[in-house]
């Protein structure tokens, strides 16, 4: 008897991590842009900083309102990291 309720406080813990774990990634995804956005956003500006227009070798991808959670390819822009550095210190003044 002691086994068979043991055996139920373990599965219902194991579900509780599971129902943890889809927490936390669905978090995770909400903080970033999907890799689709990325894509289209290389896209449209044909692998170019929005700002300098070079070529990006290293991309950056910046939030244009400044707002983290909004996460739609509208805010989404690709941004050479001294673009970035030089908009997240400006924008924060
Ligand atoms: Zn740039």
């Amino acid at each position: 008897m002691v086994d068979v309720i043991n055996n139920f406080l373990k599965k219902n813990l194991q579900r509780k991590e599971r129902q943890k774990d889809s927490i936390n990634s669905k978090i995770f995804i909400r903080k970033h842009f999907s890799e689709e956005t990325k894509e289209k956003v290389l896209i449209a500006q044909a692998h170019r900083c929005a700002d300098c227009k070079r070529i990006l070798t290293v991309v950056e991808f910046d939030h244009m309102n400044g707002d983290r959670s909004d996460n739609s390819s509208s805010n989404c822009q690709a941004l050479c990291p001294n673009c970035h550095a030089y908009k997240s210190r400006t924008s924060s003044i």
